[in-house]
């Protein structure tokens, strides 16, 4: 399942259409990004621990 750009969280990159962010709670997000990480595996994942995610899901790699 392909899934469709979505808006990216201000503080944390976290890519989701919520009113919140589900990585921080953020409320702020921005429409535009650019290059996407998909976060599977926190503990194994080398992009989660360049990006700092704090869970798994999609990330943007460029924002704000
Ligand atoms: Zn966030």
């Amino acid at each position: 399942m392909v899934e469709k750009a979505k808006k990216v969280c201000k503080n944390c990159g976290y890519l989701t259409n919520s009113k919140e962010c589900e990585s921080c709670n953020s409320k702020e997000f921005l429409p535009k990004y650019k290059g996407r990480a998909i976060i599977v595996n926190l503990k194994e994942s080398e992009v989660a621990k360049k990006i700092d995610a704090k869970k798994q899901g999609n990330y943007a790699l460029k924002y704000g």
